[in-house]
């Protein structure tokens, strides 16, 4: 027999036995792939930053020279100071607080804790950041500095210990990107939706969606309190000169 003959039997034989080969489901004709696809919505574009940059669709809160996006509680101009492309706090000056409100965002945030190392524990770098106003994730010198777990740079406040310390050296800069879903209340008050957070410092996942568990208060039990779906973000004058740089949001 030759050889092409020889395959071309083959090819029969291989026909022939299929049947028995293969199980009577793979005879079904193929479903079709376009079933399961969907097209509708269509993603918007976002360029993407450069590196750490804000993305087309983001809010700038700060990118250097002036606090414009930003106010003391009282509405007055923010009184903490503007160096180059940062702001640090002005101790005693109190919090200041973004003139826009926000509900569900993604937050980019750049702080640094001073090179020079005073204090200790929670007297050490401390700042915050508050989503609403209210549910703050910690700033803090957490590198080789002890202090309560649920208290140390990245945590939710005495609510979530960070998975892990991804604390950089004072004096340098560091970063959170936080995704936050903002709780929903019911009219009398109550929470339909808890709020969620997400925390990413410097890289490293810290907080994984956790459920807050109220305003994150320094004394007694956290609880919620009614608050309007939007709130200005908050950033705490501890009385440490902690800086800021290149703060972005974007609405979810
Ligand atoms: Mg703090």
């Amino acid at each position: 027999m030759n050889t092409p003959r020889m395959i071309a039997n083959l090819v029969i034989l291989g026909a022939l036995l299929s049947p028995l080969i293969y199980s009577a489901e793979s005879q079904q004709p193929e479903p079709d792939p376009k079933l399961t696809e969907v097209w509708e919505p269509v993603p918007r574009m976002v360029t993407p930053g450069v590196g750490t940059a804000a993305p087309s669709d983001a809010i700038v809160l700060f990118r250097g020279h002036d606090l414009a996006q930003w106010q003391q509680a009282d509405g007055s101009a923010a009184k903490w100071k503007t160096t180059g492309d940062a702001f640090t706090v002005v101790k005693s000056t109190g919090n200041i607080q973004t003139r826009r409100a926000f509900g569900d965002c993604q937050l980019h945030i750049e702080w640094r804790t001073p090179a020079k190392v005073e204090g200790e524990g929670q007297d050490r770098g401390n700042s915050g950041v508050f989503l609403q106003g209210r549910y703050e994730v910690q700033v803090l010198d957490s590198y080789n500095n002890r202090t309560y777990s649920n208290g140390q740079a990245a945590s939710v406040y005495k609510q979530y210990i960070p998975l892990v310390n991804a604390s950089r050296k004072p004096g340098e800069w560091q970063s959170y990107d936080i995704f936050f879903r903002a709780p929903r209340f019911a009219e009398n008050g109550t929470v339909v939706t808890p709020g969620y957070m997400t925390v990413v410092h410097n890289g490293v996942l810290v907080q994984d969606h956790v459920e807050i568990k109220g305003t994150t208060f320094n004394v007694g039990p956290q609880s919620y309190q009614k608050h309007n779906p939007k709130e200005p973000l908050m950033l705490q004058d501890h009385g440490h000169p902690v800086s800021y740089r290149n703060i972005w949001i974007r609405e979810l």
